[in-house]
């Protein structure tokens, strides 16, 4: 495990050193939709995985609202959860191999989905912000081994800082003499907030500044002062769980600090002199996940059209099959159409982030803004199309529609994705 650890984590560095292979910017592939083989494989790996494992269990688990930890076993020993997976996912420069994952795993049930997938957005905030060294001791960590499989929490929002995560409250202090981070607060809505080994926590370490003073830390496993708080019960994705948690004089090493102390304290000289920072550690890791999280919301969006057309076709009322009517068949050609227009969408803010594109128009955004608003409509149709059978429990349309409306609330709400697009279109300070 030792060794497929460090194999792991160096094919992580030694993509984030770029040697990963040429920019697809210079001398790649000519304009091409067609995935390769490499993907296609991949793509009916996580399907057969999403079908046999994950489709089967997602009514008990979403019924017991508890994390399903055999299921996570399961992905961890055919490799899907680990950091050998996201290596290899993360390896493909084209940046489909991803979200094409995402789709296929939230196409069989997106609370298993997030469950397995939740850690991601704390290994995210590790490979963007961290040193080589920290990212070689803490990605390991997150997913813990085969045997004994762990998970990660990104610990951002706060009671009073949700969309607005300049407001966070959440304090550290260094304590120079021991060099240790002193942490207090109370975080929200944690995707694996207290069961993770692994917490990443934003906090202030100048409140005067704003997101620009905001800092992210690694909460090492068993840490004194990091308690999980009330556990959330929630309209849908129930298989995942998500808990405040309380940072309580939360003393951790220096180095758990992603960046060190002296990017750091650079960084905030250059923002007190009213140069312009180049990160803000919430933001950057928001943007960089957001058409990943758009495939999350297709996959759903997919399971929800596939079920219903194959219901229209057997459903019989007035004599004739219910597909038969126009008003059910222009239903499903517009389902048909918004994922495909939304995956296309997502797909290029997939390829622009991994090839290192400017988001001029905030195309990750739009990734995100499409997919979600586009998962909530379809699964309410397929609702629809069902008629009262879509209504229950005992069909798996109800269960998706509940699951695809977080996606317009986190991650940046729709709201927030509108604003964040408007803003990059216009160069002005929408309000
Ligand atoms: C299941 C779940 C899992 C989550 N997982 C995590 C996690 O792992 N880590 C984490 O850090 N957070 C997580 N969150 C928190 C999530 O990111 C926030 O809920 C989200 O950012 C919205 O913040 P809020 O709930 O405070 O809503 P608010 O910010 O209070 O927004 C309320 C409404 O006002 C609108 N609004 C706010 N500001 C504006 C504006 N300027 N212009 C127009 N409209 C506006 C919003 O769009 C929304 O409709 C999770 C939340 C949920 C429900």
């Amino acid at each position: 495990m030792a060794t497929d650890a460090a194999a792991g984590a160096e094919a992580i560095v030694a993509q984030a050193a770029g040697n990963g292979g040429s920019d697809a910017t210079s001398g790649g592939p000519s304009f091409t939709l067609e995935l390769t083989q490499d993907q296609k494989d991949i793509k009916d790996w996580v399907h057969g995985f999403a079908e046999n494992v994950v489709r089967p269990a997602a009514s008990e688990w979403d019924e017991r609202e508890e994390t399903p930890w055999p299921v996570i076993q399961e992905a961890a020993k055919i490799g899907l959860y680990g950091f050998e997976g996201l290596a290899q996912f993360w390896a493909d420069e084209t940046g489909l191999s991803l979200p094409i994952v995402n789709e296929e795993l939230f196409w069989g049930d997106a609370g298993i989905g997030m469950s397995i997938f939740g850690t991601s957005l704390a290994v995210a905030a590790i490979f963007g912000q961290g040193t080589p060294e920290q990212l070689g001791e803490w990605i390991p960590q997150c997913f813990g081994s085969v045997e004994e499989p762990k998970v990660a929490a990104f610990c951002a929002s706060e009671p009073d800082a949700g969309s607005d995560v300049s407001a966070i409250r959440t304090t550290a202090k260094y304590d120079e003499a021991k060099d240790e981070w002193v942490l207090n607060g109370q975080k929200a809505w944690a995707t694996n907030g207290g069961i993770a080994d692994v917490h990443v926590v934003i906090a202030s370490v100048d409140r005067e500044l704003g997101s620009r003073g905001h800092a992210a830390f690694v909460i090492p496993p068993g840490t004194e002062g990091c308690e999980q708080g009330t556990k959330v019960k929630k309209h849908g994705i129930r298989a995942s769980h998500t808990a405040d948690v309380h940072l309580d004089d939360c003393r951790v090493p220096g180095a758990c600090l992603l960046g060190g102390k002296e990017k750091l304290d650079e960084r905030l000289a250059r923002v007190r002199e009213g140069k312009k920072s180049k990160s803000q550690a919430a933001m950057q890791t928001f943007e960089a996940s957001r058409p990943t999280v758009g495939a999350q919301a297709i996959g759903i969006a997919r399971a929800a059209y596939e079920y219903s057309l194959e219901y229209a076709k057997e459903r019989e009322q007035f004599g004739r099959k219910i597909i038969e009517n126009q008003a059910i068949a222009f239903a499903l050609a517009d389902m048909k159409l918004e994922i495909d227009a939304a995956r296309l969408l997502v797909w290029r803010g997939a390829w622009m982030g991994r090839s290192g594109q400017t988001f001029e128009n905030a195309e990750g955004s739009m990734a995100k803004l499409k997919a979600g608003e586009v998962a909530v409509w379809v699964t309410e149709r397929a609702i629809q199309i069902l008629g009262g059978n879509g209504y229950t429990r005992e069909f798996p349309v109800e269960r998706m529609h509940r699951d695809a409306k977080i996606y317009t609330i986190f991650e940046g709400t729709s709201e927030i994705q509108r604003l964040v697009i408007s803003r990059a279109i216009s160069g002005l300070q929408i309000k």
